[in-house]
């Protein structure tokens, strides 16, 4: 994800979430409540911010239930927001005027979907096909009725059903392959006693069934001419009819308990079914249904004793938990078939014998990702399809949206700025049928990028858990600043110089009121009290870094623009000697690259930037970084093998960036929507680069981070500092000191991460 609120000011304060969850929606000790606590989970288990049960906060959030619409308001809204987690999924629509006394079949093709069912009142059998849009009027197939609901599957082109007879238990066999229904066949030698199950798996049409009077499950394949004598599998027995599907691998078999409701797993690899296995804590009281969307294996089954529809999914090694579809019920087994990317799901009604049609969702398919997904909006975070730059990694196809529904694939460059590279694997992204006016032709297809991104467009809309990208924006758009401290007994009136030496971090700071130079050192508990730098003054702050042994300082003179050249052990500081032909307006900036010490510094009447080096002997003659300009002291820091340099413009606040590779620096470049009235600070640690800066008119203080791009700038919380601050690496924290928002004192803050 990559996609963060401008209005920084919507974010959580403290870096934490506080929640709760609605006990009507979800009751305590339901099955829904269960999964809200697995997405309560996941989130805690990496998000920077975690959710925390409430206690007594003023602003929070209230995990809701809300079917077919999942949904957030994006950040902080003041007082109770819902979160609205849609567990179960409804979008069933009737399916006008078909209706059946017993459960559907379905098979799909790459362009419909195949329903066939018995009849009302009669043992008829009805065809009906649905194309993406709509269903057909279903018609009967002549000469061909069934006792029970019969099976279908997709095998060489053809549809294929397997029924019971008009009154017998002998199976049938018919295809359809595009215009009609060849005249049924009996199986020879095969009886069922209740409707079989078919599946297309490893070049052959798989049929599995009871017995003509046993609970024993029998095996037959179809080669594409005939069938193959049954044989039945060792050890196991359904109490009605199994389900089967293809992963492309296995051939999955769910089935009853002999006499329990109780559901059953089992797998053909090979030759051999495998023992099967109890789905741990699933059971219904009329057969399960299986289909396979080229992810997961999907299940849906009555309760045990309710007719509500539930979900599981199998990823190949595990079940998750079942799942309610909200708002559907069936009063017998219902029937999935995967089409256009999507399962979809036909069955009874709760009562009545009409037949409806559903969709299982993105909420229902992975409901804890869902939930991230929707806590990610009340941070602040957008949907990464929505990203400025999204139109080289996505084609939107407009014409395929559903009516009402284009607001949700609009940039938006106003509320909203990228974080970081556009990431397909983000738990923001929306999948290619999201908002689809069919299921046969995705909103979303590949764009024309080939690099320059974060995962792969056919994981999208598919994100079990954040993205390490994810991760990344959410930790830079909630950074772990801590509360500052003051450091007592230490004033300045300027921005202070910072720099680790020796196993301690040293800090240089002009007085109060005088232009002394002050030295106070920090050993990751504590500031020494400031010490003066003896015959040293400068009219402005000085600047500090670490190089060949020495622990070096540049300042101005006590009244002129001279730079001078000192050089301390971490005891004492050596005297400090002029540099030869330069001058500076402002303070300099200082930083080890490429073993030199490379000093940047303005004009002495001018806003030229100029750049010199020391090699531990001697300085060379500065020279004129070409085009760039700046009104204040510029910043410079190590990262990715280059020297950076950011500064403010001639005139204007904006903040510009260049890098230099050891030979020259690249033309500056603005960096997007941060402005600063003070100067800015800049410091590596762990692999990225920090950036802190003022506000535009404000002396709020702003962090943003680069680590290949600028990620948006967000207020560093409760801290605001009249002029810039210093920051420096120091160990295992990068740490801030500033002084106070109208006042000379010092503040201590540090960052970890
Ligand atoms: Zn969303």
């Amino acid at each position: 994800m990559g996609l963060v609120s401008t209005d920084t000011g919507h974010r959580w304060p403290g870096r934490r979430i506080p929640y709760v969850i609605d006990d009507t929606d979800f009751p305590e000790g339901s099955a829904g409540r269960q999964e809200i606590q697995r997405g309560i989970d996941l989130w805690n288990a990496q998000a920077p911010l975690p959710l925390v049960p409430r206690a007594g906060e003023g602003d929070y959030v209230r995990l809701r239930e809300a079917a077919a619409n999942l949904h957030s308001a994006v950040g902080r809204q003041g007082g109770e927001q819902g979160v609205y987690c849609d567990i179960g999924a409804s979008r069933q629509q009737r399916i006008p005027g078909q209706r059946s006394q017993a459960s559907p079949a379905l098979a799909a093709t790459g362009n419909s979907i195949h329903l066939v069912h018995i009849g009302n009142g009669s043992h008829d059998l009805w065809h009906s096909m649905f194309d993406g849009t709509k269903w057909s009027t279903n018609v009967r197939i002549p000469g061909q009725q069934s006792k029970a609901a019969p099976a279908l599957a997709t095998f060489t082109g053809g549809v294929h059903m397997v029924h019971l007879g008009n009154s017998s238990n002998d199976l049938w066999h018919s295809v359809f392959g595009g215009s009609s229904w060849s005249t049924n066949v009996k199986i020879p030698g095969q009886q069922s006693k209740a409707p079989p199950a078919l599946a297309a798996h490893g070049g052959r049409l798989h049929m599995v069934h009871l017995g003509d009077t046993s609970n024993d499950l029998w095996h037959s394949v179809f080669d594409g001419t005939k069938w193959s004598t049954n044989v039945k599998i060792p050890g196991q027995q359904s109490k009605g009819t199994p389900a089967l599907v293809s992963d492309g691998t296995r051939l999955h078999l769910v089935h009853l308990g002999n006499t329990s409701s109780a559901l059953w797993h089992s797998t053909l690899g090979g030759a051999a079914w495998t023992p099967n296995v109890r789905i741990p804590g699933q059971a219904s009281k009329a057969p399960p249904a299986l289909a396979f969307d080229g992810t997961a294996v999907h299940l849906v089954h009555l309760g045990e004793t309710s007719n509500d529809l539930w979900h599981s999914t199998f990823d190949g090694t595990a079940w998750t938990p079942n799942v309610r579809l909200a708002e559907e019920k069936s009063k017998a087994a219902p029937s999935l078939a995967t089409f256009g990317g999507r399962v979809h799901v036909v069955h009874l009604g709760d009562t009545e014998n009409d037949l409806w049609h559903s969709l299982i969702d993105q909420g229902s398919r992975n409901l804890a990702a869902a939930i991230v997904h929707e806590v990610c909006h009340a941070a602040g975070i957008m949907h990464e399809q929505s990203r400025e730059d999204r139109d080289l990694f996505v084609t939107v196809h407009d014409d395929q949206i559903q009516a009402g529904q284009g607001h949700n694939f609009e940039k938006r460059t106003d509320s909203a700025d990228d974080s970081g590279l556009y990431d397909y694997d983000s738990v923001m992204h929306y999948g290619p049928f999201f908002f689809a006016k069919t299921a046969m032709t995705p909103v979303l297809s590949p764009g024309p990028a080939t690099g320059g991104f974060l995962g792969a467009f056919a994981n999208i809309g598919r994100a079990q858990n954040f993205s390490a990208g994810d991760i990344e924006t959410l930790h830079a758009y909630y950074p772990a600043w801590t509360p500052n401290t003051p450091i007592d007994g230490q004033e300045s009136r300027g921005t202070p110089a910072l720099a680790e030496f020796g196993g301690l971090l040293h800090r240089v700071h002009i007085g109060r009121s005088s232009n002394d130079l002050w030295h106070s050192v920090f050993d990751g508990a504590a500031w020494t009290p400031n010490v003066r730098i003896p015959g040293q003054k400068s009219k402005v702050p000085g600047a500090l870094a670490a190089f060949g042994g020495g622990l070096h300082l540049v300042h101005l003179g006590d009244s002129s623009n001279d730079l001078w050249h000192s050089v301390s052990d971490g005891a004492s500081w050596s005297a400090n000697v002029k540099i030869p032909g330069q001058k500076s307006k402002a303070t300099p900036a200082l930083a080890e690259y490429g073993g030199l010490l490379h000093l940047v510094h303005l004009g002495d009447s001018s806003n030229d930037l100029w750049h010199s080096t020391f090699d531990g002997a001697a300085w060379t003659p500065n020279v004129r970084i070409e085009a760039q300009q700046s009104r204040g002291t510029p910043a410079l820091a190590v990262h990715g093998g280059l020297l950076h340099m950011v500064h403010l413009g001639d005139s204007s606040n904006d903040l510009w960036h260049s890098t230099f590779d050891g030979a020259g620096w690249t033309p500056n470049v603005r960096i997007p929507h941060q402005q600063s009235h003070g100067v800015p600070a800049l410091a590596a640690f762990q692999g990225r680069l920090h950036l802190l800066h003022l506000g535009n008119s404000s002396n709020q203080i702003w962090h943003s981070i680069f680590d290949g791009t600028w990620r948006p700038n967000v207020p560093v919380e409760g801290q605001s500092s009249s002029v810039g601050v210093g920051i420096a690496p120091f160990g295992s924290q990068l740490v801030m000191v500033h002084v106070g928002d109208g006042s000379t004192g010092l503040w201590h803050s540090s960052y970890t991460r």
